[in-house]
């Protein structure tokens, strides 16, 4: 004999149902015949469906709050693949709502974190390519053209030099221009750590070193030959 359905069964029933259920594992689930759960879902019962659900569907979700929770982190876990498929696909198909959203998001934490900004900005702007970025990009805007400068660049200035060619200082390392208005690429960077880098600003690299009392680095006369010879 078929279970009695009562008004929590059907409940469950449209929430299964609402969630994506198909009608065999409703029946699986709430241990009814499939035939009472057609009954019960199908578009005749549509009138009686809604107003059901409007009435105890709110109850429902209060009532078993918990146990829903646990079932869809249940579910979740058990879908994770799937969960990120279905994520990729939906970002690919909305890209520009997608980019909307990070915004946003990035938006509200920056407002609420701007401490924690500030240090990741920090950061990144010591790592080769936050330096690399940064360069390119005063570059591109000082001169109107884009300047060609890549991370593997910076690796190779960094071998070459390793530390602040002027204190030898290996923290908060800069690119440097040796002449101010020289090029942006291998022939006139070396490495320089901040504080050297904004006391040099546009000064002659010949009088600079006079100034703070050092002798001109090797790396200076080489990078003169190098970009002397065509
Ligand atoms: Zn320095």
């Amino acid at each position: 004999m078929l279970k009695k359905v009562t008004d929590e069964t059907i409940q469950k029933m449209w929430y299964l149902r609402g969630i994506g259920h198909s009608y065999e594992s409703i029946a699986k689930n709430l241990c009814l015949g499939k035939s009472t759960v057609y009954r019960w879902l199908t578009p005749e019962k549509k009138l009686k469906r809604i107003k059901y659900k409007k009435i105890y569907s709110k109850k429902y979700r209060k009532k078993n709050k918990e146990y829903l929770l646990l079932q869809n982190k249940k579910w979740r876990n058990k879908n994770q693949t799937y969960i990120k498929i279905k994520h990729k696909e939906w970002r690919e198909n909305n890209n520009e709502r997608w980019k909307e959203i990070c915004r946003e998001a990035m938006r509200r934490y920056s407002y609420k974190n701007p401490d924690r900004i500030r240090e990741i900005n920090k950061k990144y702007r010591q790592t080769p390519k936050g330096i690399v970025y940064n360069l390119r990009h005063i570059n591109t805007r000082r001169n109107k053209f884009p300047i060609k400068l890549s991370v593997k660049d910076f690796d190779f200035i960094k071998q070459r030099d390793k530390v602040c060619i002027y204190c030898g200082s290996s923290k908060d390392i800069t690119l440097d221009h040796v002449y101010p208005n020289g090029a942006t690429d291998l022939t006139n960077l070396v490495l320089s750590c901040r504080s050297c880098n904004s006391k040099k600003r546009t000064k002659n690299v010949f009088s600079f070193c006079r100034e703070i009392g050092i002798e001109v680095p090797k790396i200076i006369s080489q990078l003169k030959q190098n970009s002397s010879t065509p």
